[in-house]
């Protein structure tokens, strides 16, 4: 159990999760959703190349982000769970205690600062 972190502060960090749940859940659903592949293709028709290949790079801009964005909803998503768990607030790599402020920056953090600053210097542990 993690116990570093009260009661109010779990309750702040857990809210700042929902949010941003549910705000990934939205750009999510804009960017999936937009157009139909019937539009898509009667557009294709319709447009001049040069517009249609600008409309293939918005498409795939548009692919990209809701590829970060799933990811991204993935990490919130499991720090809800963690939060439900008890292993929230705990480093992944060391077992030590994140900091609340730490936590209240990016309330998704595995890692404390010592841990996640050692990551970036070596890519390679990144896996
Ligand atoms: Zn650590």
């Amino acid at each position: 159990m993690s116990t570093h972190l009260t009661a109010g502060q779990r309750a702040l960090l857990e809210a700042a999760l929902q949010q941003r749940q549910q705000q990934l859940d939205r750009q999510l659903a804009e960017h999936l959703g937009g157009q139909s592949r019937v539009e898509h293709t009667r557009e294709l028709v319709q447009q001049d190349v040069r517009e249609v290949a600008q409309r293939e790079e918005e498409r795939e801009i548009d692919m990209a982000i809701s590829d970060l964005e799933t990811r991204e909803l993935g990490v919130v998503s499991a720090a809800l769970r963690r939060l439900k768990s008890g292993d929230y607030g705990r480093c992944t790599d060391c077992d030590g205690e994140i900091p609340f402020d730490r936590l209240k920056a990016e309330p998704w953090a595995l890692r404390c600062v010592a841990c996640e600053s050692a990551r970036e210097r070596d890519p390679r542990q990144g896996l």
